[in-house]
């Protein structure tokens, strides 16, 4: 008689738990995942996905607008946000359903109820209380928002779990954050014509990336009527009968008919039962794990956002493929976490691979700097006054290429390809002997001669 009820229980259906479920299975496991929402996890329901879709929609009202210079004419466009969210549902629908034919298919049993830790080798179901055993729990319950500290009011504001279902577009939002979410959600709601302001306790938004990727997005996010006040945060809101007015720590207020906080995202690792067992838990109570993503307890691993390693859908999918090969494939793996590509999908997109110019002066003592600023040639004859923008850093001694920066149109697709040059240990050379692709916006990271000089050093 086997010893467990199952060899792996995965708690969390997301990107990182299905990918190590099915991997699992295909290895001849008995696997079971519970999932207490919906399969598919964030980035498919209320992730990813679903946000690239909006960006979509987004974009069309410059698309509209940038056909007149073409030649075309337009009749006035219009949006209706309902029928936006019935489609988007529509294919979370498909996308979810897809999910579960996939793990059905490799064998997996999907159990549509949260699961909580309750020893070294076993769970407990929340709605049936029943206990199961397993040989191994992959803990891959992903984040969730954080909303901070408590201050009167916060029941309404919504975060970016809300923002996808509002019944209605609102007419004004203010989105609280600085980082990736709060800018892409700032970005839609601006395009579909949502006066928006963004509140960011910082002093400039997208902490953490290259300089010139957050003052060109500053520049032209201000550009677009967008509102960015930097330096403070909400002290408390208050829903009047002019909208939600938000108190601000410098004692002004802002009103909008939504408030939206995207500040951060916390580990989901509440009330799972993980303390009770002994898994040691980290600052904000990620599970902290070795590189073969084993937590403290060794018959217990986590993988993905729960992890706080890098919170990103590919990375999730990667930890929990290597989980399954080391632990049932028998090919120990761990994966590198570094030069992950990163996009931000703003309008004007950002995206980057490799260090920041901060981040590259600290490690190298000799720096090369390539930057490119130019009209993209589409804005030529739509006239819109946009500009793409892009840097190379290069470590001035070996001539590696250590950072890659694009803001503008398909910078996102851009940076995917320089992350295999960049992976592969590219020179600037290398750049310079690969033949440009013309016309296009990306063939500038080939054709970049000229190195870029501080105005400091320039005025040496
Ligand atoms: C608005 C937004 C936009 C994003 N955009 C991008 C992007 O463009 N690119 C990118 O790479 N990443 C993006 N991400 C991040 C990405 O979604 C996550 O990194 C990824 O989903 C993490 O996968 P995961 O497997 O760790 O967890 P998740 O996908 O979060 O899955 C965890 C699952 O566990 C379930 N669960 C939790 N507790 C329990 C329990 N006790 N019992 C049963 N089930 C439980 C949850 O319901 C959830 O379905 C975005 C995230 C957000 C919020």
């Amino acid at each position: 008689m086997a010893k467990h009820d199952y060899d792996l229980f995965v708690i969390g259906a997301g990107s990182g738990g299905v990918r190590a479920g099915r991997i699992a299975a295909g290895y001849g496991a008995k696997v079971a995942i519970a999932e207490e929402y919906r399969v598919g996890g964030t980035c498919v329901i209320r992730g990813c996905v679903p946000k690239k879709l909006l960006v979509y929609a987004s974009r069309f009202a410059d698309d509209f607008e940038d056909a007149r210079g073409f030649g075309w004419s337009v009749s006035e466009p219009s949006f209706d946000w309902p029928t936006l969210v019935a489609a988007k549902d529509k294919e979370i629908a498909r996308l979810e359903a897809a999910y579960g034919t996939a793990l059905g298919k490799a064998g997996v049993e999907i159990v549509q109820e949260r699961a909580t830790v309750v020893g070294p080798n076993s769970v407990q179901l929340a709605k049936s209380g029943s206990t199961i055993t397993a040989g191994k729990i992959l803990i891959a319950t992903g984040g969730t928002p954080w909303l901070a500290e408590p201050r009167p009011g916060l029941e309404h504001v919504i975060t970016s779990n809300e923002a996808f279902d509002l019944p209605r577009l609102p007419e004004r939002i203010i989105v609280a954050g600085g980082g990736y979410i709060a800018m892409e959600f700032a970005g839609i709601f601006s395009k579909l014509g949502v006066e928006t302001t963004i509140v960011y306790r910082g002093d400039k938004i997208l902490r953490g990336f290259d300089e010139d990727l957050r003052d060109h997005l500053t520049e032209a996010y201000v550009k677009q009527g967008i509102r960015i006040v930097t330096g403070h945060i909400f002290t408390r809101i208050e829903k009047t009968g002019a909208g939600l007015v938000g108190h601000l720590s410098n004692g002004t207020s802002l009103t909008a008919d939504q408030i939206m906080f995207a500040i951060g995202r916390t580990p989901n690792t509440a009330g799972l039962g993980l303390d009770n067992v002994g898994v040691e838990l980290g600052w904000n109570g990620h599970v902290v794990v070795n590189e073969y993503s084993k937590s403290s307890v060794d018959s217990i691993f986590a993988v993905g956002d729960v992890t706080d390693r890098t919170a990103l859908t590919p990375v999730a999918i990667r930890e929990g493929h290597a989980f399954a090969d080391t632990e049932f494939g028998g090919k120990p793996r761990m994966i590198e976490h570094m030069l992950i590509p990163t996009a931000v999908f703003s309008t004007p997109e950002v995206s980057s691979i490799g260090l920041p110019e901060h981040m590259a002066r600290e490690r190298c003592s000799k720096l090369d700097i390539y930057k490119a600023a130019f009209r993209p040639m589409k804005a030529t004859l739509s006239g819109r006054d946009e500009r793409m923008f892009m840097k190379l850093i290069v470590d001035g001694e070996s001539g590696k290429v250590v950072g890659c920066h694009v803001l503008g149109e398909d910078a996102a697709e851009i940076i995917q390809m320089a992350a295999i040059a960049l992976r592969l240990g590219a020179t600037k050379a290398d750049f310079d002997a690969t033949m440009a692709l013309h016309p296009t916006s990306a063939e500038e990271l080939v054709t970049m001669r000229e190195k870029w000089i501080a105005p400091t050093e320039a005025a040496c």
